[in-house]
């Protein structure tokens, strides 16, 4: 079999013992050996999203964790403020719409990021306090944007709704302080920065998240995190769980711990910028705007005359090379080349060099090698620095 490399935004490379971690026998999911592991999987997360409170884990998607907070949080005719920013902000409205709520949408431009001082102007407009929740993105994935979520804090913190984050894509990636910023309800999955299969979404719920859990009536049945908060209390999941997944999930912390959090973030930002950089140089044009990229996923167009669909068909086929397209109005623009996962400095260079000879091959004006110098220059920082 012909050996490929994933760099999507999700899923991602897997390593080995991840993946090796799966292949031991199931164990009981109510007994207390599994309790003791499902346990130790969300103890271990909470650092991660920066809280002390619960963080429970269902077997999902990412997308069902989504529909588990807006369901759990909010009731039918609750008024929400969706704030998206490219495909899956969108997707969190529509959601919210499905199960009932009324959603008002603040739009921003493509490739940008949330506004800090627009989403205050509309929180302060709302004397009347009608809004009761706001969903926000920490990572758009479609667009390689990302919010600074400690920006929108103060204005949130004001107005008083729920706070709803996506950081399916952020989570791990960058620090999230769930706290110390006060964001109410966060939801991941295990696909993206975690570096597990997917399968599994991971939901942490603040003190106000929790005693909205009693209130909300959204219609809600597998994807109700009040019962999954009670489960999580004796090491359980409502229904019955991944017990694969959690095996991967509880490897890839293994993996997440001995690199320590400093070296995963700063891991992330280094390729992105070494990515962003290649692509740069290639004659790409980079979808996110300046000082709002993603260090997850890097969304950029191809030189002119370039078609991307060809583009990632060749690298695909004949360098086995995996990377995305653009998803809905970005369809058959940009490509999306992903950070996350199992991927190294060396393999990030044989990416780049692969993308050199299909431009080369797609007849675009190329400098064979200026896209793995610059990417070069990035990660080690000395090669082509004049003497
Ligand atoms: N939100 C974001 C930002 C994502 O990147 C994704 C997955 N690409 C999702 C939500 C949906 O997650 P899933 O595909 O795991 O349902």
């Amino acid at each position: 079999m012909r050996k490929t490399l994933l760099f999507l935004p999700g899923p991602v490379a897997v390593a080995e013992s991840v993946l090796a971690a799966m292949a031991r026998p199931l164990e009981n999911h109510r007994g207390p050996e599994f309790a003791a592991r499902l346990t130790r999987v969300a103890d271990r997360l909470k650092p991660m999203f920066g809280t002390t409170g619960p963080v429970v884990l269902l077997g999902s998607s990412g997308t069902g964790g989504m529909e588990a907070a807006v369901a759990s949080m909010f009731s039918p005719g609750d008024t929400l403020l969706a704030c998206p920013i490219g495909v899956f902000g969108r997707r969190f409205a529509e959601i919210a719409r499905a199960l009932g709520c009324t959603v008002e949408v603040l739009d921003t431009p493509a490739g940008a990021a949330l506004d800090p001082a627009a989403l205050a102007a509309r929180l302060e407009a709302d004397t009347g306090k009608r809004i009761a929740g706001v969903l926000l993105t920490h990572n758009e994935t479609s667009t390689g944007v990302q919010n600074d979520m400690s920006a929108y804090v103060a204005a949130l913190r004001e107005h008083g709704a729920i706070s709803v984050v996506d950081s399916v894509s952020g989570f791990g990636a960058s620090r999230f302080r769930m706290d110390e910023w006060g964001y109410d309800v966060v939801v991941t999955a295990s696909q993206k920065a975690l570096a597990a299969p997917p399968g599994m979404a991971m939901v942490a719920l603040g003190a106000r998240a929790i005693a909205r859990l009693e209130a909300s009536t959204c219609p809600r049945f597998y994807f109700d995190l009040k019962k999954a908060l009670e489960f999580s209390k004796i090491g359980q999941t409502p229904w019955t769980p991944p017990i694969s997944l959690v095996y991967a999930l509880d490897a890839a912390l293994d993996r997440y711990e001995a690199s320590g959090v400093d070296a995963v973030v700063e891991r992330h930002a280094l390729y992105a910028r070494a990515i962003r950089a290649a692509f740069e140089a290639l004659g790409f044009t980079i979808f996110s705007r300046p000082g709002a990229h993603s260090v997850t996923v890097v969304a950029a167009a191809p030189p002119a005359g370039v078609d991307p669909g060809k583009l990632l068909d060749e690298l695909r086929v004949e360098r086995g090379i995996i990377l995305s397209g653009g998803q809905a109005e970005l369809a058959g623009k940009i490509v999306r080349m992903g950070t996350m996962g199992d991927i190294s400095e060396t393999d990030i260079l044989g990416a780049i060099g692969a993308i050199e000879i299909a431009l080369l091959d797609a007849d675009a004006p190329v400098h064979l090698g200026s896209g793995v110098q610059a990417a070069l220059r990035e990660l080690i920082g000395k090669v082509g620095a004049p003497a």
